[in-house]
């Protein structure tokens, strides 16, 4: 099919567009009675376990209590049946590797029984433990070829669910997934471990404000999730955004965002309809999607669960990721999770909102109404801008990819600097107690710890700062710098054990007092909160986050700016990071090296596979069409010639020169491509400083030539039509 065909027939298909399935009817299904129907949720075990074995279960999930591994037969046998009874034929223990991704292996529940036929089996050593061919995962060195085996072990506290298909369905076993030496493979694992962390040491600093609590205090995630929709049969005619996720070339659309008539405009009709059919999945398999939205791109698009607790959050996100990509192409477009794909227009993130909690005590970064929760929340506030100022650069760097780095730091997202956003108040209230002990008594506007209560700090979105990649958005912290396509495990387990850390800084600082009378631990507290923001407050800033004044007094400041991932990923191995997740058992250092290593992989295969579709696409695309173009233009020359016209022409030259130029950065990236990289440090920051600039130069000149090649004749989909048919 010539260029153009392609792109013809892209937009009629569009125009043509008619669903294929029979429309939902939320009528007939209430979202009340799908919710959760595909979850071997509570209520099933309750149901379906005996009373001992459900109690005990529970216990596990709720309490954090070790699991009685004897009663696996009898959950696995139940699981079973009801997975069965739902139309479930395997089963797959569901693992997330350091590749960002979702993994599964699938195993029938069939055996043979021996007699010529066979039984379904599905025993608790199935359940616990699985032990998939694990050898082509990465394990950045900790795993050698020769001993590739690595085992799955079930999260019990995430539950089972049902994957449907048109054929048939099969029970999903959330995992963890680690190496026969125990070390971790995937990224739940410290994910739960940093969990463990974060509860003892909030625990301790609840126990001196006298509260306890039976449930362990863990993290609270709820991730918005932005993407893009285009239409798939502009994908197959783009390489680069078939095989990248984004478009490598591609001239700006005479309109983009700026009339900023998107963002919670009306959803088109097909997306909307795609939007209802991911909702009615998710509804399924209980996850509590609860927004969505038009984003401010053209076809960029939002959606946003409840938020719930880090680990299921987490695995949630996972699902809602790949129900998207999979209800998309059922309305014959593409989900797109890349972070930018495309130049010139907002890319897609994912704001993390995080806070810490349980169900006994509620969010503890929401402000109380007495002075004593006020206290609570205060000292939880600062032991975050602590972790912050402390650890930021640590955060940075785990949410350093190839993709991202075309977000932050650009007018849209975050800078790759860390600071906090608190509002006016709440800083005005830091503020006062940094100045706190000057006369030693309460002065006018000067707070008392434990007997003043908070002015009431605002929840208004309205008043939220967009620069910010830390934001206090009135009992939770938005950590806004997640890139769209990211698992948000790796956040929470840099947040959770931050806090951790801080947590426990605090919880040792107030236990020095001794026993103190109540007057005298306010005073204790009030004392530490003022050293922590004497010490720390460097991290809070108010104001514009993208503004050239921010970036240097930042730097005066002493904050990290680490703007791309090559300089963001040595920070995991850094001797902070290293001492910070060894001292909670969280990574240890062999760990922490194979994380920096696979995702300084990861970055460099990236590019790579990037750099050789510009040299493909220019050389088998763009170029045949512009010589043709060329061609036609000289032919035109020669005509007008031969009729005795004295003629030049402007637009042959223009093309001429713009296809040697780009001919020539073509062979540049080429030759710079073939270099040796050195080890893999080097060959990402390689990648980073030579070729992506590169890649960049031959892309100029290619968008010139679209702006100038008659249109007829350019094969790639072009903005225009990738953003706005739809
Ligand atoms: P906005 O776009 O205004 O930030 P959304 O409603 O789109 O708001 O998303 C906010 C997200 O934050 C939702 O997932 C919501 O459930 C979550 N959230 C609200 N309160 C908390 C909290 N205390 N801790 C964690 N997440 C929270
Ligand atoms: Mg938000």
């Amino acid at each position: 099919m010539s260029g153009i065909e392609a792109r013809l027939n892209a937009i009629s298909a569009i125009i043509n567009y008619q669903p294929s399935h029979a429309p939902l009817n939320f009528s007939e299904t209430k979202p009340t009675d799908i919710f959760g129907s595909n979850v071997f949720s509570d209520k099933v075990m309750k149901e379906r376990l005996p009373k001992h074995v459900y109690k005990s279960l529970r216990n596990t999930i709720t309490l954090g209590e070790k699991l009685d591994a004897s009663l696996a037969d009898v959950v696995a046998n139940a699981m079973k049946d009801w997975a069965i009874e739902k139309g479930a034929t395997h089963f797959s223990h569901v693992f997330y590797p350091l590749t960002g991704l979702t993994a599964e292996k699938h195993d029938a529940f069939l055996v043979p029984d021996g007699d010529g036929g066979a039984m379904a089996e599905f025993s608790g050593k199935m359940l616990i433990q699985g032990e998939p061919d694990a050898s082509s995962f990465p394990s950045g060195g900790l795993r050698v070829t020769f001993e590739a085996r690595g085992y799955t072990a079930w999260d019990v506290t995430s539950p089972a669910y049902l994957l449907e298909n048109p054929n048939g369905t099969f029970l999903c076993i959330p995992t963890a997934f680690v190496s026969w030496t125990g070390e971790a493979l995937d990224k739940k694992t410290p994910l739960l471990r940093s969990l463990q962390a974060l509860n003892k040491q909030a625990k301790r600093v609840l126990g001196l404000f006298g509260v306890t609590t039976k449930l362990p205090v863990g993290s609270y995630a709820g991730p918005e999730q932005e993407y893009f929709l285009v239409d798939r049969n502009f994908v197959f005619s783009r390489p680069d955004l078939l095989i990248a996720g984004r478009t490598l070339f591609g001239a700006p659309s005479a309109k983009g965002q700026e009339f900023e008539d998107q963002y919670f405009g009306v959803i088109p009709r097909r997306v909307l309809s795609f939007m209802m059919e991911v909702e009615h999945e998710l509804f399924k398999l209980g996850v509590p999607v609860k927004t969505r939205h038009n984003e401010v791109a053209p076809g960029q698009f939002e959606i946003a669960p409840i938020y719930e607790s880090g680990n299921l959050a987490t695995d949630h996100n996972q699902l809602v990721m790949t129900t998207l990509r999979t209800v998309a192409k059922r309305y014959g477009m593409i989900c797109l999770l890349h972070e930018k794909p495309f130049a010139g227009i907002n890319g897609s993130g994912k704001h993390l909102n995080y806070s810490l909690g349980n169900a006994e005590l509620g969010g503890l970064f929401d402000p109380g109404d007495t002075p004593h929760s006020n206290a609570q929340f205060l000292v939880f506030c600062a032991a975050a801008i602590r972790a912050l100022h402390k650890h930021g650069a640590l955060l940075r760097a785990t949410v350093a990819s190839a993709s991202n780095d075309h977000r932050l730091g650009a007018n849209e997202a975050p800078p790759a600097i860390m600071s906090a956003y608190l509002g006016e108040q709440l800083t005005d209230v830091f503020e006062q107690i940094k100045k706190g002990e000057v006369k030693g008594s309460k002065t006018k506007g000067i707070m008392n710890i434990g007997v003043d209560t908070l002015p009431p700090l605002p929840m208004d979105p309205g008043d939220r700062n967009r620069t910010s990649p830390f934001a206090f958005t009135g009992n939770r912290f938005e950590f806004r710098a997640v890139g769209s396509s990211h698992s948000i495990a790796g956040a929470q387990v840099a947040l959770n054990t931050m806090m951790a850390e801080s947590l426990d800084y605090v919880a040792t600082e107030l236990e020095k007092l001794g026993k103190v009378n109540k007057t005298q631990f306010n005073q204790g507290v009030q004392k530490l909160l003022q050293k922590i923001m004497q010490e720390h407050d460097a991290v809070i800033f108010n104001g514009d986050g993208y503004s050239e004044a921010w970036h240097k007094e930042a730097a005066k400041r002493g904050l990290p700016n680490l703007k791309s991932t090559p300089e963001a990923l040595p920070v995991l191995t850094s001797k902070d990071a290293v001492a910070l997740f060894t001292k909670y058992g969280v990574l240890s250092e062999a760990e922490l090296k194979s994380r920096q290593e696979i995702y300084l992989e990861q970055y460099v295969k990236t590019v790579t596979t990037e750099a050789n579709l510009v040299i493909r696409m220019s050389r088998t695309v763009i170029f045949p069409a512009a010589m043709r173009y060329q061609g036609q233009l000289a032919e035109t020359c020669a005509s007008m010639k031969a009729i005795g016209h004295d003629f030049k022409m402007v637009t042959l030259d223009d093309v001429t020169a713009k296809l040697r130029a780009m001919q020539t950065e073509v062979d540049k990236l080429e030759k710079l491509l073939a270099h040796e990289g050195g080890d893999t440090l080097k060959h990402a920051t390689y990648m980073c400083e030579k070729v992506l600039p590169a890649m960049l130069a031959v892309r100029g000149y290619a968008d010139a030539l679209e702006s100038v090649v008659a249109d007829d004749l350019w094969p790639l989909p072009s903005y225009q039509e990738m953003l706005f048919i739809r």
